[in-house]
């Protein structure tokens, strides 16, 4: 059976009063919950890792790719692992498009990722001029095969699809454009790595997910779960969501 993840990206929002929703959250897990991951700002993470109840687990919105060195500003994954975070979102298309990071740039942060024992949360997704001149699949395909480097396993990385048009805007795509999307995207992953680690590598769907579409995006085959912006802020959005991710 392959894993199920709900992931909360809280972005730029929240300080400390945050973190009771993570104890809000752990009330309203369902039994057969999933892996849930919540994604606060930098500034949060050592409290949320040291408040985070059992079935959370803590996650950052971005790392260096380099270990070290004079970049001020930047936090490594070394940084955050030391917090007691376990996941880091990379490629995130607000940062691909704000901080101008390229799929070069990416895969180099899946690198130092996975050398802080991180597991990384690789996004990719297409703009809506993509969407409407009919070239999705070929974004999609360039981004996985030009962020995503060697050395994938069956647990080291999470691969998040998000529409970019998707992301705050409360439009989805159909179910059939959400199947499409990650059929291809595990067609290419078994062709690249292999029928064993393609197969196993959870994809997520992400870009407006809330309580009452949950259940239908869950209902494609190759979506293990979703990356969550706005509906991951309060518990009482999340919770409803991860319940229908745990009853699919
Ligand atoms: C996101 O930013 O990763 C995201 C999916 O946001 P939202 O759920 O708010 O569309």
């Amino acid at each position: 059976m392959r894993r199920k993840i709900a992931a909360g990206n809280w972005k730029m929002n929240g300080t400390s009063t945050a973190l009771g929703e993570l104890v809000a959250l752990s009330k309203a897990l369902p039994l057969n919950a999933p892996e849930v991951v919540i994604c606060p700002p930098a500034p949060l993470l050592f409290r949320a890792t040291e408040a985070a109840p059992e079935g959370v687990r803590i996650g950052a919105q971005d790392c260096h790719m380099q270990a070290s060195g004079a970049f001020t500003g930047d936090i490594s994954a070394e940084m955050i692992a030391d917090t007691g975070a376990g996941f880091v979102i990379i490629g995130h298309s607000e940062r691909r498009a704000a901080h101008e990071e390229s799929n070069a740039d990416v895969r180099a942060k899946a690198r130092s990722a996975w050398a802080a024992g991180l597991t990384p949360i690789l996004c990719i997704g297409e703009a809506l001029d993509d969407r409407e001149a009919n070239n999705t699949l070929d974004i999609i395909g360039g981004q996985l095969a030009g962020s995503l480097p060697d050395g994938v396993t069956k647990t080291n990385t999470i691969i998040a699809y998000e529409p970019i048009w998707a992301i705050g805007t409360g439009k989805i795509p159909t179910l059939e454009q959400i199947i499409e999307v990650h059929d291809f995207i595990r067609t290419r992953l078994i062709a690249r790595f292999g029928k064993d680690i393609g197969d196993a590598i959870p994809l997520l769907y992400g870009g407006s997910v809330k309580p009452d579409n949950a259940a239908m995006i869950f209902e494609a085959e190759n979506v293990a779960g979703a990356l969550v912006g706005g509906a991951s802020l309060k518990a009482d959005d999340f919770a409803p969501i991860i319940a229908a991710l745990a009853a699919s």
